[in-house]
């Protein structure tokens, strides 16, 4: 009953998008209508979703599916999208992690574990939110360039859809994010070049191939809000409240500015008490082009060349480096860096303090939070939320040379009691 209530009357056109009602420019706040663009016909500013939202109640967002889908009416999707195939990700773990906490002396701290998504990391919920776009555009091709956990959740999405997908990497990518992609079939292309090469090249096809979605080019408004549920998923899982410090790894830094966005909206719709939070923004030293911006006190971010073990966030030239500057220091947070050593690091502590493998960009953000807690940016004494974006199964060589048997026996009780255990 009361979700017909809360449906707003106007049913546009655009029901195929459900609340979002069009495309808002970032920079100049003009509005166009919901199509396959990402740059503003006015000022060529990135695009985002605008919507006009209904009433909605935590009861009816508890009583949705265990997966992103329980958020519809606050993304850019259908209202019956749970009914379509697709591969069902978010819901993920947030686990209380009082071992790190005390390793870190911090008096609370939860891990959001988003290494549990269908193809092990937070990517798919943006894979999932871009093909629902897609296929209201009408567009037949799911493509990416991608440093890896891109192309998975591509790859599998499309398999699971019954369409085709072509994804673009950097030819140096991890073996394991190379066959994780490739096992899905679809078209799988290498290419001679950083990432930031790779995402050159894409947006060059994308202008010629009008009926391809590239999740992160022409579709990205829509793909970019599907990090919301991020944000929506650590307010709900804490009871309905926003954490007072959170933690997010860097790329193009479209996660941290819509976790930021997530909760903002949370805080607007009346579904948690709008408490100031603070977000802090984490990357690798060897790929820090927003941590050297803020560190500097600078509104633009100057690309860089990427050198770091943490490929998943080897994005030198990030699109939403300015937005992430801006969400940090109006949330009084920071961004830092962390080195490659740092990282292996971060790593071994999450898996050995909470069980949790995390991939080198969960290594990123763990150094990161312990960094930030060493310098004194983070406060010990406030609640704060880390996240693991990926699945340390990827990215084995990280800790390859660090972890492994304690001892090597005869299978006899005498070389047993010889190890002294
Ligand atoms: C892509 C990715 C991120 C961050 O992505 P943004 O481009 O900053 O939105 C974080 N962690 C992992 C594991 C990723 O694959
Ligand atoms: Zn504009």
């Amino acid at each position: 009953m009361s979700t017909l209530l809360n449906t707003p009357p106007r049913r546009s056109a655009h029901d195929a998008f459900g609340n979002a009602r069009c495309l808002v420019c970032r920079a100049c706040g003009s509005e166009q209508e919901l199509g396959p663009c990402y740059a503003c016909i006015e000022c060529f500013g990135p695009l985002e979703v605008g919507y006009e939202f209904p009433r909605l109640t935590r009861a009816e967002i508890e009583s949705g599916p265990k997966n992103i889908w329980r958020y519809r009416d606050l993304l850019p999707v259908r209202r019956d999208i749970a009914t379509i195939p697709n591969t069902e990700p978010g819901y993920t773990r947030l686990i209380k992690a009082n071992n790190l906490a005390s390793a870190l002396g911090l008096k609370a701290l939860w891990v959001k574990d988003d290494s549990g998504n269908p193809t092990h990391s937070f990517k798919d919920r943006v894979v999932a939110v871009a093909l629902a776009a897609a296929r209201e555009l009408g567009l037949h091709v799911l493509a990416c360039p991608s440093t890896g956990n891109l192309a998975n959740a591509v790859a599998a999405a499309a398999a699971r859809a019954g369409i085709q997908s072509v994804v673009f990497v950097p030819s140096d990518l991890e073996q394991a994010k190379i066959l994780t992609t490739a096992v899905y079939g679809g078209t799988l292309v290498a290419v001679e070049g950083t990432y930031d090469d790779v995402n050159k090249l894409a947006s060059e096809i994308a202008g010629e191939r009008a009926d391809w979605a590239f999740v992160n080019v022409n579709v990205r408004p829509y793909y970019s809000e599907g990090s919301k549920t991020l944000g929506y998923e650590v307010a709900e899982q804490l009871g309905w409240r926003l954490p007072r410090q959170v933690v997010i790894p860097v790329a193009s830094g479209s996660q941290l500015t819509k976790v930021n966005k997530g909760f903002a909206e949370l805080g607007r719709l009346g579904l948690v008490e709008q408490t100031p939070y603070r977000i802090f923004g984490a990357q690798a030293t060897g790929c820090s082009p927003v941590a050297a911006a803020f560190r500097a006190g600078h509104d633009v971010v100057a690309p860089v060349k990427p050198d770091t073990i943490a490929k998943s966030l080897a994005i030198g030239n990030p699109a939403d480096g300015p937005y992430v500057l801006d969400v940090v220091r109006r949330t009084d947070g920071a961004v830092e860096s962390v080195s490659d050593e740092e990282i292996r690091a971060g790593i071994s502590l999450l898996a050995r303090t909470e069980g949790v493998f995390a991939e080198t960009a969960g290594g990123v953000t763990v150094a990161t939070l312990k960094k930030l807690v060493e310098t004194g940016q983070l406060d010990p004494e406030q609640e704060t939320v880390v996240l693991n974006t990926g699945d340390g199964l990827k990215t084995l060589d990280a800790i390859a040379d660090r972890v492994g048997p304690a001892a090597t026996i005869q299978p006899t009780y005498a070389d047993f009691t010889a190890t002294g255990l």
